[in-house]
């Protein structure tokens, strides 16, 4: 992968940035996405931010390479704090945890004015992800799930305002996705059984460790989501 040939996994996430934008990308490492998103005529400008110090450089260098320093700025920074109020229109996040990306939107709340929209590809927990947007004024427009790698990956795209219709099933469709939930794919049943099986191998494991209200917290916790994935996946069948 480099800034000329995207991997498929951030080559669907650029597929949502609308023509035009100026977006910012946060946790950008080698800054490919900005690049390639320039490069080709989608967004008009770019910044890349980075909190660490090597994948900094390495954004750095890569637009240099790429000969767009004009266009994108390389900023060092936690999260939202490298870009201001009203100064991007499209902020892509990916390749993190979703409580990660929950927690970087909602301490640079501040920031997102002007933005439009959010395009976000967590590794896991996409709920954090939905139960933030929700609770935050953005409605969640689109959502894919692919397969690369071995890996499944799932990219949430929202816009900014109150969503049209609520969700029918909060429960089930904050967990699973309710776009991920209506197509039903072949990729989305498979990470879901993966999910199942694991689940149910941390519960095997706490039978044997000695109780404490923690853990039965956490097996209630577990348990709920089991029920949830397995009727889901039963009507499903
Ligand atoms: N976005 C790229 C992608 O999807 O291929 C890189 C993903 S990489 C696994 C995650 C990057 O996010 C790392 O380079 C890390 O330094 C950066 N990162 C983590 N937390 C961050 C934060 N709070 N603010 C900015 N960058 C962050």
């Amino acid at each position: 992968m480099n800034a000329e040939k995207l991997s498929k996994r951030l080559e669907t996430v650029v597929s949502f940035i609308p023509e035009g934008s100026r977006i910012a990308d946060i946790g950008s490492d080698h800054a490919y996405l900005p690049c390639y998103a320039v490069d080709k005529g989608i967004a008009v400008s770019g910044i890349a931010g980075e909190v660490a110090e090597g994948p900094y450089q390495s954004a750095l260098k890569q637009v240099k390479y790429s000969q767009l320093e004009d266009v994108i700025a390389v900023r060092k920074g936690d999260g939202l704090e490298v870009i201001s109020p009203n100064e991007t229109d499209c902020i892509t996040i990916a390749g993190m945890g979703g409580a990660l990306i929950a927690s970087i939107l909602e301490e640079g709340k501040g920031k997102l004015e002007g933005v439009s929209r959010l395009i976000l590809q967590p590794n896991v927990s996409a709920v954090s992800i939905r139960s933030w947007l929700l609770e935050n004024g953005w409605e969640l427009k689109a959502e894919k799930i692919l397969e690369e790698d071995n890996k499944i990956y799932e990219i949430l795209v929202a816009d900014k305002g109150e969503p049209e219709a609520p969700y029918d099933n909060m429960e089930s469709e904050l967990l699973l996705g309710p776009f991920l939930l209506k197509e039903n794919s072949s990729v989305f049943k498979q990470k879901w059984e993966q999910e199942l099986k694991q689940w149910k191998n941390i519960i095997e494991k706490m039978k044997k460790a000695e109780d404490s209200p923690e853990l039965k917290q956490r097996k209630a916790q577990i348990q709920k989501k089991i029920g949830i994935v397995e009727e889901v996946l039963d009507e499903k069948r």
